[in-house]
């Protein structure tokens, strides 16, 4: 199988899997009970999030809470943004946010609280012109991605949270960064210093699925979503998952080291072959976000007259992985949203394929996808 579908979810780092192996079979107690006290759990979970925290540079005054992955986190941050709209105060997020924030702020709407959507620019940036026509200061909370699940365009996040800082001093900011970490490096330290709430899931960056989190700027106040036995300072209750945060935290350790060598760099450059080799071959192709800045790994491309949803299926029988959009609305056969916010006409938006890769991937694998390309188009 040739495994380009990365930005769905990704192969879990071998070493994950030994790390969750030991944990599952030779120490499977809970951290809370006093065998787990003994055996040091408490200790062993505070260094997996040092290793967490790293890759994010969170510092140490940070929470990470966490949870299931990044869509309990977004619907966490949204139930968060609406108790603090209640009565006055509105709600602001993008037009390209992924379904796990757009549907729980559609929600929202529906029950009376005033939501609204800052357009996004042809490039697949949000709009900053439109951004500052739309903010003021009864702004209460404002989720704005960081990068792209499908273009992989990496948004104007710290110019956006600027402009909301400025105009909105109060609001609570939270960044869906679920694509962004392990590919880029990210700094909740520097660059998102201004940022309140930042999401996160394992399974995006080689880690286990079922696990992400929420980290929490220190002094930033949230009500739990999850109420129950009071576990993680009673921000969300339920037993922790450790050999799944033993796992996230192992595969945060090894992007963390990928990034600092720059081997995402690697990464980019077999992403502009296979750019450059499909544009040669399909002339009339178009590659969203191209002259954004974007993710090493991700080309969202379209060939005039080719139907997504049959060449994704032809090339799965082949053997070859990709999908024709956010993995979550490829069940459906609505066109990206997100395409069609960039004014693209409805026939290109049915023609996208999103190619996304890992550090796995070879020139020999594109080569392969290219000539099944040219045989069916
Ligand atoms: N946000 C973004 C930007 C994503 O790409 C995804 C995964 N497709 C999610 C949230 C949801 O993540 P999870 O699978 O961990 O719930």
């Amino acid at each position: 199988m040739i495994y380009l579908d990365n930005n769905s979810t990704t192969k879990p780092f071998p070493e994950v899997v030994d790390v969750m192996t030991q944990f599952m079979m030779n120490r499977y107690w809970n951290v809370t009970s006093a065998y787990g006290q003994l055996d040091g759990m408490e200790e062993t979970v505070e260094s997996a999030k040092v290793a967490i925290r790293t890759l994010f540079g969170a510092t140490s005054d940070d929470e990470i809470v966490f949870t299931s992955g990044a869509t309990e986190s977004n619907a966490w941050v949204v139930s968060e943004g609406a108790r603090r709209a209640k009565g006055c105060g509105w709600v602001l997020s993008s037009q390209m946010e992924h379904p796990s924030i757009s549907e729980p702020l559609e929600n929202l709407s529906e029950q009376g609280v005033d939501v609204r959507f800052v357009p996004i620019t042809r490039d697949g940036t949000f709009d900053l012109d439109k951004l500052l026509d739309l903010v003021d200061s009864d702004l209460c909370f404002a989720s704005l991605m960081y990068a792209h699940n499908e273009t992989g365009v990496i948004q104007p996040l710290r110019e956006a949270v600027c402009l909301l800082r400025e105009h909105a001093p109060q609001c609570l900011i939270h960044t869906d960064a679920t694509q962004a970490i392990g590919k880029i490096p990210v700094s909740f330290f520097g660059d998102l210093c201004d940022v309140d709430l930042m999401s996160f899931s394992g399974h995006k960056f080689h880690g286990p699925k079922g696990i992400g989190g929420l980290v929490i700027k220190n002094g930033t106040n949230i009500q739990p979503l999850i109420r129950g036995g009071g576990q993680q300072n009673n921000l969300r209750s339920g037993t922790l998952n450790i050999p799944a945060v033993m796992g996230i935290s192992k595969a945060a350790e090894i992007s963390n080291n990928l990034i600092e060598n720059r081997k995402h760099d690697d990464v980019r450059k077999i992403r502009d072959y296979f750019e450059e080799c499909m544009l040669r071959s399909f002339p009339d192709a178009f590659i969203l976000g191209k002259q954004a800045s974007r993710l090493p790994n991700t080309s969202f491309f379209g060939i005039p007259g080719a139907d997504a949803d049959d060449l994704v299926h032809a090339l799965a029988s082949d053997g070859i992985v990709l999908s024709k959009g956010s993995s979550c609305s490829s069940q459906s056969l609505k066109p990206s949203e997100t395409a069609l916010s960039m004014e693209y006409s409805y026939d290109e938006a049915t023609s996208l394929i999103r190619l996304s890769t890992s550090l796995d991937t070879t020139i020999d694998e594109l080569d392969a996808l290219l000539c099944k390309l040219g045989n069916y188009i």
